[in-house]
């Protein structure tokens, strides 16, 4: 079968910016506001040669209550189906006490994780992706969702991720 990537994050921070990236197609809804994607979308993929199913997904806040809550368990569903995950942080804001929460699911997870630090619209932003060594993850990949920046390289990580 195909494997599948899920796309997991806090709001706002371009999952399906950097999902339409992925896929090449303007596809999955962006929105400046948060908690537009309420469910788990799939898309079909290919990188390289390789076809893969990649699932964006609504914001995750693991301490969520009430609709927010609804929309994080479709991520952690989203966690549960996937192969490997693409971990997505907002390199322009940092970590987040949200961001350390999903961590810790995913840690439990025990999937393979690739963490893109996205925003990272040039090299004067490139300093503020390494702050997310900090989350544990390994290398945080530098991109830009919304210009292309950095995205093969963390194309390549996801496919060895898969
Ligand atoms: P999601 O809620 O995580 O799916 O985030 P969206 O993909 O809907 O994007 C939220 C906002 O961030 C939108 O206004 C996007 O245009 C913006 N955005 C996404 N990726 C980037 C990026 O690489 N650079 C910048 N500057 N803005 C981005
Ligand atoms: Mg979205």
């Amino acid at each position: 079968r195909t494997p599948i990537l899920a796309v997991v994050g806090r709001p706002n921070v371009g999952k399906s910016t950097l999902v339409n990236r992925i896929i090449g197609r303007r596809e999955a809804v962006v929105e400046d506001r948060p908690g537009v994607t309420r469910d788990r979308v799939s898309y079909d993929a290919n990188w390289n040669g390789r076809a893969f199913t990649v699932v964006d997904t609504g914001g995750w806040d693991p301490e969520a209550e009430g609709l927010a809550e609804r929309i994080s368990a479709q991520a952690e569903v989203a966690v549960t189906l996937a192969d490997a995950v693409l971990f997505v942080v907002d390199a322009t804001v940092g970590i987040t006490d949200t961001d350390e929460a999903v961590v810790k699911v995913l840690r439990k997870s025990g999937r393979p994780v690739v963490l893109a630090a996205n925003k990272v619209d040039d090299q004067r932003t490139e300093a503020e992706a390494y702050g997310l060594w900090n989350l544990g993850l390994g290398e945080p990949f530098p991109v830009s969702a919304l210009h292309g920046r950095g995205s093969g390289d963390l194309l390549d990580a996801v496919l060895a991720a898969l």
